[in-house]
């Protein structure tokens, strides 16, 4: 750990994009012996993002108030573990005052739908990690970074990363790749109101006999070889037909929730586009050239909703989301 910049600049106050993530594909290639899942899989952050601020907390306690999608209980908030795990990380003699760095007040806006296979909580975490140690002007190495993030959860190494990657190992191997350049590619996301906790979709593709043949493993690495080098979003968009079906998971989260499956199916008829499902699910992707292109796909998928045309599993309408792949390079992340 080391101090850096000047003093009076240690409590400034912070504010951070937490950007989404997809999976363009996920394969799932062992399962280990504690029980999880080593997987192979090419993530891109999104332009749907959270914003985190960070602040000088009144008080001895770090505080959280979010505003936007309920996040649960706030003591179990990802941004509340962060700024307690990077505390520690730390450790005592901030700035020399001999005790830890001051307490924080977090106000996060909830623009990810949350426990939606976008890993808003993990990106969340990953903003407050790095954000406390801008706000306490507090430096930690690459590896001390990783390993908080590592522990506060699969995806959050990834967010580290800033850009595309390819993830392996249960998510602490992080591999940044060039990813889409030039125009950033639209993207439709349908986020149907169903709880889909990646635990029994996880159970659900062991229970259904685990680990497939190599396919989508074969999709993956020739993705991340491609994205290596960088692709366009024209480039992209014609991987689609092959990308939507490199999920793993795709018929484990269908088996827990079986309406996915015709919603899916209505999309793709509707849109005449391939449609893919992010991570563990359930919130469903479409591809596009250009954000105008998304947007335009959105409302087509709102009518058709309102028109009683499409199925709506769970409670309500799905969430519909026109956004873009981040690109590098990328903008600064802090809006401020
Ligand atoms: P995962 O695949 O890691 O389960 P996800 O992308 O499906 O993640 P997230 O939105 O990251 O979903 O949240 C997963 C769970 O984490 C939620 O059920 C929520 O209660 C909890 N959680 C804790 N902190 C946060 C946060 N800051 N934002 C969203 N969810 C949070």
């Amino acid at each position: 750990m080391s101090q850096v910049g000047d003093p009076i600049r240690r409590l400034t106050p912070v504010v951070r994009l937490a950007p989404a993530k997809l999976n363009l594909s996920l394969a799932v290639v062992g399962r280990r012996s504690d029980g999880l899942h080593d997987l192979h899989s090419v993530m891109v952050p999104l332009a749907l993002a959270d914003r985190l601020s960070l602040a000088a907390a009144g008080g001895s306690d770090d505080t959280l108030h979010v505003d936007g999608f309920e996040t649960g209980p706030p003591a179990a908030n990802l941004v509340l573990r962060a700024l307690a795990a990077t505390r520690e990380a730390v450790g005592a003699g901030w700035g020399g005052s001999g005790g830890p760095p001051p307490a924080l007040a977090a106000r996060l806006d909830k623009r990810i739908p949350v426990a939606a296979g976008l890993a808003g909580g993990s990106s969340d975490a990953a903003a407050a990690l790095d954000g406390a140690l801008e706000a306490w002007a507090v430096s930690l190495t690459v590896h001390e970074r990783l390993r908080i993030a590592a522990r506060l959860g699969s995806d959050v190494p990834f967010f580290l990363a800033d850009g595309a990657a390819l993830v392996e190992g249960r998510g602490e191997s992080v591999t940044p790749l060039r990813g889409v350049t030039g125009d950033p590619p639209g993207v439709l996301l349908v986020t149907p109101r169903v709880a889909l906790p990646t635990p029994r979709v996880f159970a659900a593709f062991d229970a259904a006999g685990g680990i497939a043949g190599g396919s989508t493993r074969t999709s993956s690495a020739h993705l991340a070889d491609e994205l290596r080098s960088g692709l366009s979003a024209a480039a992209l968009v014609d991987r689609a037909g092959v990308l939507a079906v490199a999920n793993d998971l795709i018929g484990a989260a269908v088996a827990v929730e079986p309406e996915l499956l015709g919603l899916r199916r209505r999309l793709a008829r509707l849109l005449r586009r391939p449609v893919g499902q992010s991570g563990s699910g359930p919130t469903l992707w479409v591809l596009y050239p250009s954000l105008v292109d998304a947007e335009t796909a959105a409302e087509a998928v709102r009518s058709a909703h309102t028109a009683g045309e499409l199925p709506a599993p769970g409670d309500g309408e799905p969430l519909v989301t026109a956004t873009t792949i981040l690109t590098r390079p990328q903008p600064d992340r802090s809006d401020r």
